[in-house]
Formats: structure tokens, sequence, C-alpha cells
């Protein structure tokens, strides 16, 4: 085993992602001795492929009380963390580094580079900047602790952390040691970026409570083949409701309505995203269906009317390119127009005279209610974030300290805290990898 006991870092931090890069450059810049360890050859390689390549970075919501909420059940923890250092602090980390953002739907903030790598140049250069040693290729194996008089454990302690040592190995044998020691590794989603979930059984091991690992904000299969020839479209305000066994279930109305995105393999984007947990949850019930309202903006009525105005002005027009065209500001792209002729079982080349009354109620039917079946989640490699973790009450969220073990922080995905898409995550990692960078 080869062993670097000669030198004792101040802070290891574990996992060179959006949280560990900003605690480990806090850390130093309050003049510890940081040294940051990540497996792969290179940093932030989830980073990277956040918002499409584009970064969502964080939301644009300064008030703690419009904030926090989107935290569900954990919002009570948050608010002396997010205090410290919320999305205005996040916003003028970035700015003060050259980095600006823009705003997109529901508050999203984006960098104006419209590149993510813009936003992992601003991290690599704060720690560069603030003399972090970094050691890449170093994949950790295992974390524990010495106690001042020298017993190696991990198990449940309560006793102050003075004196107290880290020794972390990495799975070539090497071992390091640390006075502190802050773990983020993220979750489990993506694990070819790195998030393996290797932090879950360390965390385990350490006496800590993990919640089941599970996936939160991912993709929907469905059973309908012919989703396939709509991949790519992306509905920027579509509505869906949710029926179990054939039950409306109830959904608050914030919930019902955003942007959709057909896959080769079902539905995407932020409304599905959103709603993936519970509908995972619904599909260990019962069979799961979805009804899906192309046009929100337009209420039965109103759409019938449109539809008859149209085909009547049109009346020479085919249907299928008359239909895309019921609300301009939103055209149907023509293969969901195909999808949707199918579906009601009407010839495309039909002249719009020649579509009879019950074919046109059929039509204005569909536009509201396309049904959906859902057949399951997309697994790990494409969810967004895992759900799932370290235990939000075992964490000091003012400093971010485990209440486990005194001297280990924690921070970033590791942790079990639901949240929606929207640049949520990302805010999170730079809150609990600040506040845990300033205390360790
Ligand atoms: C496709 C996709 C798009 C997303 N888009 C957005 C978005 O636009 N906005 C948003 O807010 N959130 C987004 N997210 C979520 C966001 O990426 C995560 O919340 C965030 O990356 C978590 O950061 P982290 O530092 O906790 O962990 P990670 O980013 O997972 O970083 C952990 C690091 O630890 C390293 N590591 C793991 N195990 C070990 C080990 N044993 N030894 C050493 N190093 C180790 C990993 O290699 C990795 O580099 C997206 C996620 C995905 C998958």
């Amino acid at each position: 085993m080869k062993s670097e006991t000669g030198q004792m870092w101040d802070v290891i931090v574990i996992g060179g992602g959006p949280a560990g890069l900003l605690a480990a450059g806090r850390a130093a810049e309050r003049g510890k001795k940081v040294l940051l360890l990540e497996k792969n050859a290179t940093l932030g390689k989830k980073l990277l492929i956040t918002g499409g390549g584009r970064c969502n970075v964080t939301n644009n919501k300064t008030d703690l009380r419009t904030l926090l909420p989107k935290y569900g059940a954990s919002e009570p923890f948050l608010y002396s963390a997010f205090s410290q250092f919320g999305v205005a602090e996040t916003l003028s980390f970035f700015r003060a580094r050259g980095m600006e953002v823009k705003e997109e739907n529901d508050g999203r903030l984006f960098p104006t580079s419209e590149r993510a790598q813009s936003v992992l140049d601003v991290l690599t250069h704060y720690i560069e900047e603030q003399g972090v040693t970094v050691h890449t290729n170093a994949a950790v194996a295992s974390i524990t602790y010495d106690d001042a008089d020298g017993e190696v454990s991990s198990v449940i302690s309560n006793t102050v952390a003075d004196g107290r040592v880290f020794r972390i190995t990495l799975q070539d044998g090497t071992t390091l040691q640390s006075k502190s020691c802050v773990v983020a590794v993220g979750g489990t989603s993506h694990p070819e970026t790195g998030s393996t979930g290797d932090g879950f059984a360390w965390m385990c091991a350490l006496g800590h409570t993990i919640k089941d690992n599970t996936f939160s904000l991912v993709p929907v299969a469905l059973q309908d083949s012919w989703v396939a020839a709509c991949a790519g479209i992306t509905l920027p305000d579509a509505k869906l409701s949710i029926y179990l066994d054939g039950v409306k279930q109830p959904l608050q109305k914030q919930q019902q309505r955003g942007k959709l995105l057909f896959t080769h393999m079902g539905i995407s984007g932020p409304l599905v995203l959103n709603l993936s947990k519970y509908i995972g949850s619904l599909l260990e019930q019962g069979e799961v269906t979805l009804a899906l309202d192309l046009l929100p903006t337009l209420d039965p009525g109103a759409l019938k009317a449109r539809v008859q105005e149209l085909l009547i002005g049109e009346s020479n027009k085919q249907i299928k390119n008359t239909l895309g065209d019921i609300v301009p500001e939103q055209p149907l792209p023509k293969s969901l127009v195909a999808a949707l002729l199918n579906l009601a079982n009407i010839d495309g080349d039909t002249p719009n005279h020649s579509v009879r009354s019950e074919q046109r109620a059929l039509l204005v039917s569909l536009l509201k209610h396309i049904p959906l079946h859902v057949s399951h989640l997309l697994g790990a490699d494409k969810a967004i974030v895992s759900s799932g973790g370290v235990i939000p009450n075992e964490v000091d969220f003012k400093t971010m300290q485990s209440r486990v073990v005194p001297g280990l922080y924690l921070a970033g995905d590791l942790l079990d805290i639901d949240r929606p898409s929207g640049g949520y995550s990302l805010q999170l990692c730079w809150t609990t990898g600040f506040v845990a960078g300033s205390h360790c």
C-alpha cells in the first residue's frame, strides 16, 4: 500500500463536480491547504452536459420564500445555508468572474455564452487562483478516520472533530490524510460522467442513514410506438393530465403545464421530468395513462370553432396542410399532425371540405386529449438527478457538517433533497458547496 502519511491536508474534497469545485475553492480562499480528488481524467464532466450543454446555472428566485418551497419537504432545513449563499450570491460569484447570465422561461438562468464550458471555466480558474491542489484519475475507495486516541473508526460518534484525522484510501492503495473531509461525489444519474453512487456506501459505513437511491427527473417511456416518429419535437406549452387505472389523479395547476419534448421512446422536457417521480409512484399501483393537451390556450369550445373556421376558410387545402396552423403562434409540426391524423384514422390528403363533422369532432378531442400509455420510467443513464441519499436531518445545514461524523462535510447530489428541473439542482450544489467550504 502506497502512503503519503507525511502530508497532512487541512481539507480533502472528494469529487470534482459543481459542489466539490465550489467547496474546494472556498476552503482554499479561507487559507486552508486543500486537495481535490476526482476519479475522472477531467473535472466537471456532468456539468458540461447540463441544460443540453448550455447549463441552466440557477433560477432567478432571489427571495428565499419563493425559492425554497421548490425543495419540497427539505425546505425547513435549507434557510441557514441559502442565507449564506443563495441565488444573488451565486450570480455575484459568476459575474465577478466575467460570466453574465440571461433569463429564459420560468426564471431559468443560462450563461450568455450558452455554453456549460463557461461555468466550468469560472470554477476551474477559481480553484487554480486559490491554490487548490488537484489530483485527477484519483478514485477514492474508502474513508475512515482516527480519533485523537489513534483508534480507527467508522462508527457513530458525537465527539468534536478536534484531533481527528481522516484517511482517504484510493483504489490504487494510496492513503491520504486530512483534518476534515468534504464528500461531493454526486448521486447515480448518468453514471458515465463519474456519478456512480460511491458516496452512499461510504456514508452508510460511517453511520449515516441513506434513503433508498432511485431517480427523479427522468424521461417517461411510452407504449405508443407512433411517438418515435415525433422524436425531437418540442411543444413549448403543453398540458398533461394523469390517470391511474382510468381515474384522473389530482394535480396542482402549475404542475400541469410546461415544455414537453418527444423522444424516441416517449416524452421528456421540464413538464414530464417534474411529474416523473409521481408517475413512477403511480406505476407501482396500476396502469398509468396520460392525456396530452397540445393546445392548452384554447378551451374545447374555442378550439372547435377555430378548427371549423380554418377548414371552411381553406376548404380546398388538404387537411394535413391545415391542421398545424390552428394557433399561428404555436404551429404543430408536420410529423405530429401526421400522427394525429393517423390516430383519428383520417387520410391526410383529404380536402378540408370533405372532412366529416364526426371526424372534426374526433380531431378536436384528440388535440385536447391525446392518450399516452406509460410503459416505464427510464433508468439512471437518462435521469437528470437521483432521488434519495443522505437524509437531511443528519446534516447541520449551517455548516454542511455531518451530525454523525464531526469533521465530515457533505454537499450536492449526495443529499436526499428533491427538487424540480429549472436550475434548482445546481443552485443546491453552489449553496451546499460554498457553505461546506466556508466551515470545513
Ligand atoms: C443530463 C443532465 C442535465 C442536467 N441539467 C441540469 C441543469 O441544466 N441545471 C441544473 O440545475 N441541474 C442539472 N442537472 C443536475 C446537475 O448536473 C447535478 O445536480 C450536479 O451535477 C450535481 O453536482 P455534484 O457536484 O453533487 O455531483 P456530480 O456533478 O455528479 O460530480 C461528482 C463528481 O465526483 C466524482 N466522483 C464520484 N465518485 C468518486 C470517487 N470514488 N472518487 C473520486 N471522485 C469521484 C465524479 O467523477 C464527479 O466528477 C443535470 C443532470 C443531467 C444528468
